[in-house]
């Protein structure tokens, strides 16, 4: 068995790129080559569908069930052209993958044959049924069926034979069993807020959209390698491996040239990318070695939302394709950099205008200034919720470690725009702005006549930066959905839009002048969102002590940080927007907890496995070498000098025998430790147990592993080593 290890290394030395032809054209022909545009639409549908159609997808209109029929016709025509014989609905249950099952087209024609057949019924709904997806007790009797339903904003695209529908997913009774659902609905909810408060300074703008550009960051890791780690192939991540002597010290990876093999890769990936449509942009090396990122220019936020998920699993399979697995893991190897998925996020209104960017004149900045302010107070009252947002068994172990953002929400927002709030906060109203009658009310901010906020200005450690036309929200996991965070950012800045836009109305009703009033509401806001704002060091030490005395939440344990979804202000939050119901909060709960559970306990049976399978036979295999050495050495020299020569070795077979007792013990101590855990009724009670008395069992087991690969000869190592898993690409 030990020959798998050499045998891998070995064969994935000598793997060479695989060669990928791009189409014929350039990329601005073959882009969206399978997804059904509105070029398509246009050619495929009726004028008066088209327009309809068109209708909904803008401007939210209600689907008129009467155009279904023909949409469908039309899609069905493209879609056989095509060379398409199935149709899916596709959705995105609580799994954080994507799901579909697929029908074929075919139905019988009742002479004995067959036809091809798409109705409008079919589009908009289906009953997948998929009772296995998790629900959180949603569906527990059997009338609570699963539902999906046709997102029309989202268009439908091609995937090898199977015209595929994006869809929400939800129950008889209407609660959403997934992702997209409420984001719809949180898009909706400050949609609404945005264009309110966006009609003070221009009254035309009646849509307020919101752009997602996110950034994934993955591994690449050789398939033959990732064969011989059953940890990589059953959990996603190395739960054991001596740190490289090398890894990322140098800095050496980081925007380096590209590997071949990866090269190829990463071709590969952006041509089928381009034709599903994901406007691909930017690919490079990451920090850690073997870790890379790609990123597309970004779009609006369901529709991004989609095209992650999309290439998520374009990439797993192109990546096979390549000899290579992808690691969308936040943190498969320990000692290196994790995986991030950047949320960059911003609001737009219809009238063009980007409203998280600073404008030319000063009543456009103090449109700018409003939308900053108020995107504070959202992420200081909710810092804990969105902290649970992104929180998960996985990302867990990124967060506070000292790469990635740390476990406490805040916001950097560089010089510039700190001393703008400050100058706001403290100046009196008349310093502010002076009237200048020629061109009506003018607001004047006499030190900063004009912004141009520095882009460049950048603080790699906050978790929400500012980053000149957008927020940077960084803690999103690799592998997460990002619609989750999307869900609690866009609710959190919908309710302070409501509050925001309230207030000013109130202080408008009692005589005061519009600007006046935005004014007066945003000096009280910028007082009180101070605690968020945070441009130092966010891994240091003192920030957890200063950031608790600012009232922020620095929780860590996972299972805690997913209780603040239940918080009052949370549930109230949700339900009077309309995005989620305390029935729905507390089923994604219960979903989010088993789900710990679960990845924890599969971490534990398989470190145990490891342990007794792998680690053990192979340390008591090289110390009995180690004895038969000193029991020769006895043979051939007198006790005394054989003695001395036998120390180093005595010393190792004792250190052995102490690391194998250990882990046997441990091991022990865990599968107790999970069977306490186990008998816990409540999951969120359960959830807390595997956190506190599970994962640390399995730390101290991995501790000892570690030394032990230290020492044995590498010869006898079975599992791939780190410097391999890192460095053969
Ligand atoms: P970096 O790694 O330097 O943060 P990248 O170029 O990798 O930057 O990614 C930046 C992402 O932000 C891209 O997806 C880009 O399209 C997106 N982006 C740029 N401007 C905005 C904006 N105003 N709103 C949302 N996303 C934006
Ligand atoms: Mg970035």
């Amino acid at each position: 068995s030990s020959n798998l290890r050499f045998q891998v290394v070995e064969e994935a030395f000598k793997k060479q790129a695989v060669d990928v032809k791009a189409p014929a054209g350039r990329p601005s022909e073959y882009f969206a080559k399978y997804v059904f545009t509105r070029q398509k639409m246009y050619k495929y549908l009726p004028a008066d569908v088209y327009a309809k159609l068109i209708d909904v997808i803008d401007n939210g209109t209600r689907l008129d069930r009467s155009i279904a029929d023909a949409v469908a016709a039309g899609m069905k025509r493209w879609a056989m052209e095509m060379g398409v014989t199935h149709y899916t609905h596709w959705f995105q249950p609580l799994t954080e993958g994507t799901a579909e099952k697929h029908d074929a087209f075919v139905e019988h024609d009742g002479k004995g044959g067959m036809v091809e057949n798409f109705s409008g019924k079919l589009l908009v709904q289906q009953e997948p049924d998929a009772s296995s997806f998790p629900n959180g007790g949603i569906r527990n009797t059997f009338e609570a069926r699963g539902y999906s339903a046709w997102d029309p904003t989202s268009p439908v695209f091609i995937i090898d034979d199977t015209l595929c529908i994006p869809t929400i997913f939800i129950s008889y009774t209407g609660e959403a069993l997934d992702y997209k659902a409420p984001l719809l609905r949180a898009l909706h909810a400050v949609d609404r807020a945005a264009t309110d408060v966006c009609r003070y300074f221009y009254p035309e703008v009646s849509k307020v959209k919101c752009n997602l550009g996110w950034e994934q960051e993955y591994f690449l890791v050789d398939e033959g390698l990732y064969s011989a780690r059953p940890d990589l192939m059953l959990t996603g991540r190395t739960l054991m491996g001596h740190e490289s002597a090398k890894n990322q010290q140098m800095d050496d990876h980081y925007f380096g040239t590209i590997p071949d093999r990866v090269q190829a890769f990463m071709k590969d990936l952006e041509i089928r990318s381009l034709e599903l449509a994901i406007p691909c942009k930017t690919r490079h090396n990451e920090v850690a070695p073997n870790q890379f990122e790609l990123a597309p220019i970004y779009e609006e936020c369901n529709l991004a939302v989609d095209h992650n998920m999309l290439l998520m699993s374009l990439m797993k399979r192109v990546a096979r394709k390549h000899g290579f697995r992808v690691l969308l893991h936040e943190k498969p190897f320990d000692g290196i950099n994790g995986s991030g998925k950047h949320n960059n996020w911003s609001l737009c209104a219809d009238n063009g205008v980007l409203l998280h960017a600073p404008g030319k004149t000063p009543e456009e900045n103090l449109r700018f200034v409003t939308f900053i302010v108020e995107t504070l107070m959202a992420v200081h009252k909710h810092n804990g919720l969105l902290k649970a947002s992104i929180m998960s068994a996985t990302n867990a172990h990124r967060l506070g470690g000292h790469e990635a953002p740390p476990a406490i929400i805040s916001s950097f927002l560089g010089k510039q725009l700190s001393e703008l709030l400050d100058h706001i906060e403290t100046s009196d109203k008349d310093e502010l702005f002076n009237l200048k009658a020629k061109q009506g009310m003018e607001l004047d901010i006499p030190q900063i006549p004009q912004l141009i906020i520095d882009n460049t200005d950048r603080n790699r450690t906050s978790p929400f930066a500012f980053t000149g036309n957008r927020f940077e929200f960084r803690a999103i996991g690799s592998e997460a959905n990002c619609a989750s965070a999307m869900i609690a950012l866009n609710s959190a800045m919908a309710e302070a839009l409501v509050s925001f836009k309230e207030r000013v109305d109130m202080l408008m009703a009692k005589g005061e002048s519009k600007i006046s009033a935005i004014l007066d509401v945003l000096r009280e806001d910028i007082k009180a969102c101070r605690p968020i704002r945070f441009d130092g060091n966010g891994y240091s030490e003192e920030w957890v002590a200063e950031a608790r005395r600012r009232g922020l939440d620095t929780e860590r344990s996972c299972p805690i940080v997913f209780e603040r979804y239940l918080d009052p202000e949370s549930i109230e939050m949700f339900e009077r927007l309309g995005v989620m119901s305390r029935k729905e909060l507390e089923a994604r709960n219960e979903v989010k907890w088993e789900t710990y559970v679960k990845k924890v306990q599969i971490e534990g049976r398989v470190i145990s496995d490891m342990s007794m399978n792998h680690i053990i036979p192979v340390a008591t295999h090289y110390q009995s070498t180690l004895i038969r050495n000193v029991q020769s050495m006895k043979a051939v020299f007198p006790p005394e000098k054989a003695e001395s020569l036998s120390a180093r070795n005595m010393k190792l077979i004792e250190q052995i025998a102490g690391s194998t007792e250990a882990i046997e013990r441990l091991v022990e101590e865990l599968t107790e430790a999970r069977r306490v855990a186990n008998r816990i009724e409540s999951i969120h009670q359960r959830a807390i147990a595997y956190h506190d008395t599970v994962e640390p069992k399995m730390q101290a087991i991995r501790k000892e592993i570690d030394s032990l690969e230290m020492i044995v000869e590498d010869g006898l190592w079975t599992l791939p080593k780190y410097r391999e898993l890192l460095f053969i690409r």
